[in-house]
């Protein structure tokens, strides 16, 4: 069997490169969704405590900042479970959208495995929506963004209370846009990393069903990074790397887990030059005395014993 490539594949096919962009697209659009449930879940539990709030005698200041923090235990035995099921939704929308993607790429495997002379594989099954992690994950995700929550009110009410001006009311609404940054940390570490929690399951199925086909070896996952301005040297440098199905990237390193808010997913490349000659490819793509690496093969750089 072939070893996987050690090495980029930067220049993708038109299927793949349109196929590895719809990835990084679908999510953001997950991202969005994710933190769009996560500030509602925020807003509704912030007012419902800025009610309770409202009612709190605040002539003597001190005394009203007691039975302020009083009331925040309460509120956050209702943020917790809020916020875990908004982290809940998220990843179970995420991984909707990078089972769509791995489906579409699975449409571009079969396409290219038939284009090859071969049996294609099957059209993917019905995958589950939700895998062991999600709600641990969501939990740990609520009670870690409820506490900082707390601190947030906390930390307002004995400003409000030092001062002789100022409603109490606003120092539990000003919690809300204090605690917004954690949101955006926890929706886009939590997308990534159930887009690539989806995507494991989706190769496993792969990989149990087609482990030993002819052509399997042709099957890659690539690392693709978002290369905007935000993105991290160790991010930047995986980004375009391929890995076996079934086998870890380098170092054992995973899309989405790299770092927090790490924006990284994985995506299927089928590279038919892995394919054992003798089964499949036509004799002029594979020469068994200097085989051509993945890169020559996508930019059909001529190899030396070709006439230039
Ligand atoms: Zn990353």
């Amino acid at each position: 069997m072939t070893t996987a490539p050690a090495h980029k594949i930067k220049d993708l096919p038109p299927d793949w490169a349109k196929s590895a962009r719809a990835a990084l697209v679908a999510r953001v659009a997950a991202e969005a969704h994710a933190l769009a449930a996560l500030e509602r879940a925020l807003r509704h539990q912030v007012h419902q405590l800025a009610v309770q709030f409202a009612q709190v005698h605040a002539t003597d200041r001190r005394r009203a900042a007691d039975t302020a923090v009083g009331l925040l235990s309460r509120a956050l035995d209702r943020m917790r479970p809020a916020l875990a099921n908004a982290t809940f939704v998220g990843r179970a929308a995420t991984r909707h959208a990078s089972l769509i993607r791995f489906r579409a790429e699975w449409q571009i495997v079969r396409a290219d495995v038939d284009a090859l002379g071969l049996e294609p594989p099957a059209d993917l099954p019905h995958l589950a929506l939700h895998g062991p992690e999600d709600q641990a994950q969501s939990n740990l995700a609520g009670q870690s963004l409820a506490a900082a929550w707390g601190h947030q009110v906390i930390a307002a009410v004995y400003r409000w209370a030092a001062k002789d001006d100022g409603a109490l009311v606003d120092a539990v609404l000003s919690s809300e846009a204090a605690t917004a940054p954690r949101l955006g940390r926890v929706a886009s570490t939590e997308t990534s990393r159930a887009f690539t929690d989806a995507r494991d399951e989706g190769m496993g199925w792969a990989a149990a069903e087609y482990g030993d086909s002819t052509w399997f070896p042709g099957l890659f996952k690539r690392w693709d990074a978002t290369l905007d301005k935000r993105v991290c040297r160790v991010c930047e440098d995986l980004d375009a790397k391929v890995a076996l199905y079934g086998a870890d990237f380098e170092d054992g390193a995973e899309p989405g887990y790299v770092h927090v808010s790490c924006r990284c997913v994985v995506s299927t490349v089928f590279l038919p030059v892995f394919v054992p000659a003798e089964e499949t490819v036509p004799a002029h793509d594979v020469d068994d005395e200097s085989p051509r690496t993945p890169d020559e093969y996508f930019n059909d750089q001529p190899s030396d014993d070709e006439p230039t």
